[in-house]
């Protein structure tokens, strides 16, 4: 089956994309890409991005989650973002990935802040934390069904990372630039906190100095 080869392509362009900006630590992440009504692209399983063929993108029926294109079986993570495009049919990309900063932050279990105007605007005031639950498994696509909100559109996975829906995979790619800045910003604030609970005097010297990181 040779349908949908340019988006195929397209999908691969993105992971190497965050492959370079260290979001899918080795070969952690996933995508999907929406093809048509009935149709997503997934990335496979396990893959080693800078190998990738077009034809290797697994294409699956949306509603059933059946193969009909691809060389190689689908992510196992297919569930989680076939939940978050059937909730959003204008929507057309999901991504998962493994960046640093805000995958630090889905440690801590707490809600992530959108602060910018234009990130909330698009993913929402916040992104929610999905309770654990182990990679691939119907409980963790269990989970994230219950928190998913339609106006939420980025959500934490408890120790483990971050999925996010756009219209686009550049979008996409783009907004989770933005949560990674975010979540250093979260970070930033949480330890400034936290030193001022235990060293008030240090912390008053380092609030002196001038901020370093946009
Ligand atoms: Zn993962």
């Amino acid at each position: 089956m040779e349908e949908f080869l340019p988006q195929r392509r397209q999908l691969i362009a993105a992971c190497l994309e965050l492959a370079a900006q260290g979001y899918l630590a080795g070969t952690g992440g996933n995508l999907a890409l929406r093809l048509d009504a009935q149709h997503i692209a997934v990335t496979p399983s396990a893959a080693d991005y800078y190998s990738l063929e077009p034809a290797d993108i697994a294409v699956l029926n949306l509603a059933t989650l059946e193969q009909v294109a691809g060389h190689l079986p689908p992510s196992v993570e297919t569930g989680l973002h076939a939940t978050m495009l059937r909730a959003a049919p204008q929507l057309n990309a999901s991504v998962h990935t493994h960046q640093p900063l805000a995958s630090a932050v889905s440690l801590i279990g707490r809600p992530l802040p959108l602060r910018a105007a234009a990130d909330i605007a698009a993913l929402g005031p916040e992104l929610a934390v999905i309770g654990y639950a182990p990679s691939g498994t119907r409980l963790l696509v269990r989970a994230l069904r219950r928190q998913l909100r339609p106006q939420l559109h980025a959500y934490l996975l408890r120790n483990h990372g971050v999925i996010c829906r756009a219209a686009t995979l550049s979008a996409a790619v783009h907004l989770l630039g933005r949560i990674e800045l975010a979540a250093g910003a979260f970070l930033r604030e949480r330890a400034r906190v936290l030193l001022a609970r235990e060293h008030p005097l240090r912390a008053l010297a380092l609030a002196a100095l001038p901020e370093s990181v946009p």
